[in-house]
């Protein structure tokens, strides 16, 4: 990357996070072409100005860096991976940048695709949500050479607060599968106390900030709260749209689910957690963001 700050940039994946984290460069100045395969998500990226390309090999025809950002494992693959994948089509020296969530697995094959190819490949998967998105405050967990990631830090910044080197190729990811664990854990946990105190006659809002400022005080009291109301910018005050979905967490879930068995680790909630996610998808439930597992917990899924 010559200059950092005017690297041109093609932004694959334009979701809920995809695409406020590209508007963030484009503000920052740089050139961005967007592609993602909806045609709802182009229609709401070009409201908001950002120039679109009509397919993922022409948003990437002279970017320096390729930023992905898709739902799972096998859409990574399938965009970069392949006879018609981005890998064989992109000068050497291109800078690739995969900020899904997706298997560690996944992400070492394709850093050892790219670096065959003489490309630069960092795995940079995000927490923060899509507040920090909007925000440009995420947390980035990357996974590759650090020399690759000292060159990248100036770009992510324009997306993030935080920016953490975690080790080789797919180190990223494996912290992001444990932060996502905990979350789920977190999540769950803090719908049962709140779905417990309504039912012993509580008002929601006075528990959640006691709670908040207790020794049961976490992420979820301070930003995310489950109950419709309680917190306005919450996902759960606006019909549990947008955010994290419960289908997403519940692939997460079963990536970390994957790690522990290959690891021989045991993860007792973490399971847990996976079954209740996996149920509350099963309910139909699996499009709305992952706070409304309280739905679940309560009995009203
Ligand atoms: P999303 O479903 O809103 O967006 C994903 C987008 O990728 C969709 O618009 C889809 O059409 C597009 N897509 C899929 N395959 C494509 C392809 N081959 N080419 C172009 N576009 C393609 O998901 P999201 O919430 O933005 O999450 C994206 C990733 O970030 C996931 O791996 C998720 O686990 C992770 N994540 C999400 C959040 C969150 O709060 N939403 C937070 C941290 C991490």
């Amino acid at each position: 990357m010559s200059d950092p700050h005017t690297t041109p940039v093609a932004f694959i994946g334009l979701g809920n996070m995809g695409l406020p984290m590209a508007l963030n460069l484009m503000k920052a100045g740089h050139p961005v072409r967007g592609f993602d395969l909806s045609e709802t998500a182009r229609a709401l990226a070009a409201t908001q100005g950002l120039p679109l390309a009509g397919s993922a090999h022409e948003a990437v025809e002279g970017a320096a860096v390729v930023i992905s950002m898709l739902p799972a494992s096998r859409h990574v693959e399938a965009l970069y991976l392949g006879p018609a994948g981005l890998l064989g089509r992109l000068p050497a020296g291109t800078l690739l940048i995969d900020c899904s969530t997706i298997a560690p697995a996944s992400s070492r094959l394709l850093a050892e695709a790219a670096v065959a190819q003489g490309l630069d490949c960092l795995d940079a998967p995000v927490s923060g949500g899509t507040a920090g998105a909007a925000a440009g405050t995420l947390t980035f967990m990357a996974g590759g050479d650090a020399a690759t990631l000292d060159q990248a830090t100036p770009l992510l910044q324009r997306m993030g607060a935080n920016v953490f080197h975690c080790g080789g190729a797919g180190a990223g990811q494996a912290t992001k599968l444990c932060n996502n664990m905990l979350l789920a854990v977190l999540m769950i946990g803090t719908s049962e106390a709140l779905a417990l105190g309504q039912s012993l006659g509580l008002d929601a809002t006075v528990l959640s900030e006691v709670m908040r400022r207790s020794s049961g005080g976490n992420w979820v009291l301070e930003k995310y709260n489950p109950v419709p109301g309680v917190m306005d910018a919450a996902p759960a005050s606006r019909g549990y749209s947008g955010g994290f979905g419960s289908a997403l967490m519940l692939k997460d879930l079963g990536l970390a689910m994957e790690a522990a068995v290959a690891s021989g680790s045991a993860t007792p909630l973490g399971a847990a957690a996976r079954q209740l996610y996996a149920m509350h998808c099963q309910a139909g439930q699996g499009g709305l963001d992952f706070s409304s597992v309280l739905g679940l917990i309560s009995g009203q899924d």
